[in-house]
């Protein structure tokens, strides 16, 4: 934390120390550009909790969601005398980040205490790691860009704090709660160069790096739930010009989307503030995710407020070359190659491949829906003339379409679905089948992710099922011609602009009389069969 600064106008633009003074991410810019005379630079930060069992240091479950103040002990209460010891899964977590962004991990690494207070963490200081991380020099390809990643350490997460009363805030709160179950659980920090250059870009980065980190197992990357944070540091500087401009770093982004709304936000308000001749300020600032915009939290603390210092209670840490080999080994498949095997093996679009890797579990949950579809050796049997098999490609439009929507509206994940992968599968074999329309599917698929009943089961229950059967269709179709003789005949005689609307008059009536269950393919065969005189 930056201690309080003199309250005189004239001095917080003041360089105070030496690592200010030099600092090259301030440039001068001229009063009159506007908004496309100028380019964004963005850096994130992401901080990631380990889904391992237990905390970092001590072995305290790392469960979220529980009874506060029930995952503590001695070491991540910080009292006296608790010594620390390391989780070895951690380091092998780290090992796959340090595998899957193509990071340099360095013979050995160091834990270092931040020190600073705050009443979350109990301790007064953060087991960090600081000038030795565990990984250094990463990259992670984004859209054919490569984003350089600096840096990725380990570090504790702190416990977290409610205040109760006033809106929610410390200022005008009557009191504050503070819960110690999430101090010590494991953190990995994720810092980017600042080479993102669009809020599109950001968003890219974000997707793909949460998608990688879900592949290799390491955390459930709950966005929501706080187990992926994404920090955002944005500046802007004139196009063309090789320094950067001042830097914010804006928190509390609780979506990839939001992160795109907060970079824009604060994209356009730095312009505008440089335009009417002023300076950015730096410091770190809140996203609002109700109004839309981010506030000013607090001045940005600099290194040297935190005096670090090698944490003397811990040795330093030397993954052996066969830890390392054995996390080398056990590489799972990557997001980039699982879209392009995706695409091959289910002549899906590589938009198709990339919206199912873009939501945690989706890709997963596809992936089963085909398997139980490919299992489904009845559908051969339920098809009937003029039906085809469902295709992987129809799975991956329904999980993509009416599924990811559900999953929007409603905040939840596609483990935690009523309507099971095999159930999806079961309602593409009903569609394929010609047992029911796709518009009726469309339904049938509302109440399954309500109430959990399967497909096949709310078909019989509301009686859905379309009439295929041909000789029912064609009686029903003999009836219609035979009503509408003058019809039939303007149809006969007409250009194919009469042809096709009397055409499209006769499956209307059709439609009607069958109450909407007709099958269309069977409909509209008979109908051309009968019109050209031979049905
Ligand atoms: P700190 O530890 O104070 O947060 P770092 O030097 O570690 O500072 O940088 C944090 C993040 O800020 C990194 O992701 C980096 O890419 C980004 N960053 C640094 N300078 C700028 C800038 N001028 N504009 C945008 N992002 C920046
Ligand atoms: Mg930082
Ligand atoms: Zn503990």
């Amino acid at each position: 934390m930056t201690p309080p600064e003199p309250s005189t106008p004239s001095t917080p633009s003041a360089p105070t120390t030496p690592s200010e003074t030099d600092a090259p991410d301030t440039i001068e810019v001229g009063l009159d550009g506007h908004a496309d005379g100028w380019e964004l630079v963005v850096g994130l930060e992401v901080h990631v909790e380990l889904a391992t069992a237990t905390k970092l240091f001590c072995g305290c479950a790392n469960e979220f969601g529980q009874e506060p103040n029930t995952n503590v002990c001695p070491v991540c209460l910080g009292l006296p005398g608790a010594l620390p010891v390391l989780n070895e899964l951690v380091v092998e977590y780290a090992l796959r980040v340090g595998e899957a962004f193509h990071f340099d991990v360095p013979a050995q690494s160091v834990f270092a205490r931040k020190n600073y207070f705050y009443p979350d963490m109990p301790k007064n200081f953060q087991t960090s790691q600081y000038d030795e991380p565990i990984c250094l020099g990463g990259h992670l390809d984004v859209d054919g860009v490569r984003i350089t990643i600096t840096r990725a350490h380990m570090e504790e997460d702190t416990g977290k704090t409610t205040h109760v009363g006033g809106g929610g805030r410390i200022h005008d709160a009557d009191f504050s709660l503070v819960d110690y179950n999430r101090a010590g659980v494991p953190l990995l920090e994720i810092v980017s160069e600042p080479d993102i250059r669009s809020s599109e870009q950001a968003k890219a980065y974000a997707s793909e790096l949460r998608a990688t980190l879900e592949a290799i197992g390491v955390s459930d990357v709950k966005m929501e739930e706080g187990s992926m944070r994404v920090d955002a540091n944005v500046s802007v500087r004139r196009r063309g010009s090789d320094g950067f401009g001042t830097r914010t770093e804006t928190k509390n982004v609780n979506s990839i989307r939001s992160l795109g709304r907060a970079i824009e936000y604060e994209r356009a308000r730095q312009i505008e503030v440089l335009e009417a001749g002023g300076r950015v300020v730096q410091e770190t600032r809140h996203w609002n995710e109700n109004d839309g915009q981010t506030h000013s939290m607090r001045s940005k603390e600099e290194a040297y407020d935190y005096r670090y210092f090698p944490e003397p209670d811990l040795v330093p840490v030397a993954p052996t070359p066969e830890m390392r080999a054995a996390v080398r080994a056990a590489m799972p498949e990557l997001p980039a190659a699982r879209r392009d095997r995706l695409v091959a093996a289910w002549a899906i679009t590589e938009r198709d491949a990339a919206a199912l890797l873009g939501t945690p579990g989706l890709a997963d949950y596809a992936e089963a829906a085909v398997s139980a579809l490919e299992a489904l050796e009845a559908l051969e049997a339920l098809a009937v003339d003029g039906a085809r098999g469902g295709s992987p490609r129809d799975i991956v439009n329904w999980v993509n379409g009416e599924i990811a929507g559900h999953l929007n509206e409603t905040g939840s994940s596609p483990a935690a679905l009523s309507l099971a992968p095999a159930a999806l599968a079961e309602l593409v074999g009903l569609v394929a089948a010609g047992t029911i329309s796709r518009n009726q599917a469309k339904d049938v698929l509302g109440e399954a992710l309500a109430d959990g009943r399967r497909p096949a089961r709310i078909v019989t229950d509301r009686g859905l099922a379309q009439v295929s059967d041909e000789s029912s269709l064609g009686s029903v179709i003999d009836g219609i011609l035979a009503a509408n003789a003058d019809a039939v005949a303007e149809y006969r005689a007409g250009d194919d602009k009469a042809r096709k609307k009397k055409r499209g008059f006769f499956m209307g009536e059709a439609m009607k009389a069958l109450a909407g269950q007709g099958n269309p393919q069977v409909l509209n065969r008979l109908l051309d069969e009968k019109l050209e005189g031979n049905g």
